[in-house]
């Protein structure tokens, strides 16, 4: 099964900023663990690729690592946690102050910016949504 190789281990660490991705926490050597999003226990070829690796504090029983592999459902909701049957690449993962974001194999981050949400509660306005449509 390896592992991933000291070159992906170190571009993912650049790529999440030396941060715990979960709670923004600063890393050293001693606290930090790379988490595999779908989990070695489901191995494929991208199992040590940037898309399915991120950086948490503690390990796989302690800090945020070991909040992870405790609270699959949740950490599954941010992306933390991916299905056996999904890719990584297509699933977004949830960044502290940076929100959800594409991780890509190349060691890229696409960060999602949402310029206006749009919920439930959001009030129909149709002078509104016609400003919108006569403006563009
Ligand atoms: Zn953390």
């Amino acid at each position: 099964m390896g592992k991933p190789t000291e070159q992906v281990r170190d571009l993912t660490m650049r790529r999440d900023r030396y941060q715990c991705v979960r709670c923004g926490k600063p890393l050293d050597n001693t606290m930090a663990s790379l988490h595999h999003r779908r989990l070695r226990s489901h191995p494929f070829d991208g199992l040590h690729k940037p898309s399915n690796l991120i950086w948490l504090c503690g390990s796989g029983t302690t800090g945020c690592h070991g909040w992870v592999h405790a609270h699959p459902a949740e950490a599954e909701t941010d992306g933390y946690i991916v299905h056996a049957w999904d890719d990584p690449k297509t699933v977004q993962v949830t960044y502290h102050g940076l929100g959800p974001c594409t991780l890509n194999d190349d060691g890229s981050i696409i960060r999602t910016v949402i310029y206006h949400e749009v919920g439930p509660d959001t009030p129909y306005d149709p002078n509104y949504i016609d400003m919108l449509l006569n403006r563009w």
